[in-house]
């Protein structure tokens, strides 16, 4: 990287980075997302000890191909926490996603686990502790873990109920995604488990789950299905059996595709507190390209309309679609779409904040990780510079303040030193 006519490293670029937003956004906001964007080595040693292992329950996140992953003796944690150290950094939790070639490495130093930079040690490293409730057997013989692993450092029980999406039988997942080879690469770890967790099972595990004081929500999520029917239907089952064996002890967390007013009045009735219809990138056109399933099933005019309708019915808040943080700049030969500069990125996606804030919709964001096995990863496309993210955040919390609006609800609390939120740095901005 060049600087003024002089070659600088990783370290000086982050440094010159916190100098940059000085006080506008955190030093942990920025180099949470510099982390989440390149990933994170871990030496053999820094693996051992107890601490709760990555669940691949979703989608890889990592750099790293799943056969360089699995080449690792011990799993890598699900999250880890840096603070301390050379930038004097408060308590930052962030989602593990393996790069053997990241400029990010996990080690152990007289004894400590430490985070280097570039080789240099830069804060002090804890793994996430195994949740109190792992460990516990279900009446069929698998464990809790394996169905509703925890994530948001513990906070929050996961539960991936389909674990492919049938935009990619059709040749129409979206170009970030890599939910089904996620499933394909990792699905052993879930030995008894198909595509489709088994309802019961789900209840089962969340009613353990809940016993755990740390526990404060749950999420079902999952991948897309074609028919919107099925699809409700589906997901509106796993709402009904976890509340009859929660009896709204936990408030819910609900990721679907953007569904039709009478079905999300289903959802609300039965339980479900918070809602996130996934938008995953703003721009017309983009959406078009990136998220050609969702674009050919539902309209990204229709999604936003639903969106809407769910904000009125759901309230302030208490829907908030994500977006994935970056994927605008996507680019390469093969791609040639992406916005090519931060400014225009960000204009674009500050329009669809400002357009979901002024109908009462909080969105959120994850932070873009390219996996290999992704059709980005398998294009070669560009990620984002650094810089996109402060900047995306700076414009957020001015239009988060211009509208009133609260920070999303079901994500726990918001600021640097505070937010648990493993995969974004915009609650710790
Ligand atoms: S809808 Fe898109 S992001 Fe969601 S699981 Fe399917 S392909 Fe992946």
């Amino acid at each position: 990287m060049e600087q003024n006519g002089k070659i600088i490293g990783k370290r000086e670029r982050i440094e010159a980075t916190f100098d940059r937003y000085s006080g506008e956004v955190s030093r942990e906001a920025i180099i949470k997302d510099d982390i989440l964007l390149h990933g994170l080595n871990f030496s053999e040693r820094s693996l051992k000890g107890a601490y709760q292992e990555k669940a691949y329950y979703l989608f890889t996140f990592d750099s790293d191909r799943p056969e360089v992953v699995r080449e690792r003796p011990a799993m890598i944690p699900q999250e880890i926490c840096i603070q301390g150290g050379s930038y004097g950094l408060r308590r930052t939790i962030i989602q593990s996603r393996h790069s053997k070639d990241s400029p990010y490495s996990v080690d152990v130093l007289d004894g400590k686990r430490v985070l280097l930079l570039d080789g240099v040690p830069v804060a002090d490293v804890s793994f996430v502790p195994r949740p109190a409730y792992y460990g516990q057997e279900l009446r069929d013989g698998m464990r809790v873990e394996e169905v509703a692993p925890a994530i948001y450092w513990g906070e929050t029980a996961d539960v991936t109920a389909f674990r492919i999406c049938e935009y990619w039988n059709r040749g129409k997942q979206c170009l970030f995604c890599d939910i089904n080879e996620n499933f394909r690469s990792w699905g052993h770890l879930r030995k008894g488990l198909g595509a489709i967790v088994p309802e019961d099972i789900v209840a089962e595990s969340l009613e353990m789950a809940s016993r755990d004081q740390g526990v404060k929500r749950y999420l079902i999520t999952g991948g897309a299905i074609l028919d919107s029917r099925r699809e409700w239907e589906f997901y509106l089952r796993y709402i009904q059996r976890a509340e009859e064996s929660l009896s709204r002890k936990l408030p819910s967390r609900l990721n679907t595709q953007a569904l039709e007013p009478h079905a999300l009045e289903r959802f609300y009735e039965t339980g479900v507190d918070y809602y996130h219809p996934n938008i995953e990138v703003w721009d017309r056109r983009l959406f078009s390209l990136i998220c050609p399933g969702k674009e050919e099933n539902i309209g990204r005019d229709e999604w936003i309309r639903r969106t809407a309708e769910a904000a009125r019915l759901f309230g302030t808040g208490n829907v908030s679609p994500n977006f994935v943080a970056g994927i605008e700049m996507a680019y390469s030969q093969a791609f040639p779409h992406g916005f090519r500069n931060v400014e225009e990125a960000v204009r674009s996606t500050a329009e669809g904040i400002e357009i979901l804030m002024q109908n009462e919709i909080v969105p959120k964001f994850d932070t873009w990780g390219l996996e290999p096995l992704s059709w980005f990863g398998r294009n070669g496309v560009s990620i984002p510079p650094l810089e996109y993210y402060p900047e995306l955040y700076i414009r957020y919390k001015e239009l988060k303040r211009e509208y009133s609006m609260p920070w999303p609800a079901g994500l726990g609390e918001a600021g640097a030193g505070v937010s648990k939120v493993p995969a974004s740095a915009f609650m710790d901005a």
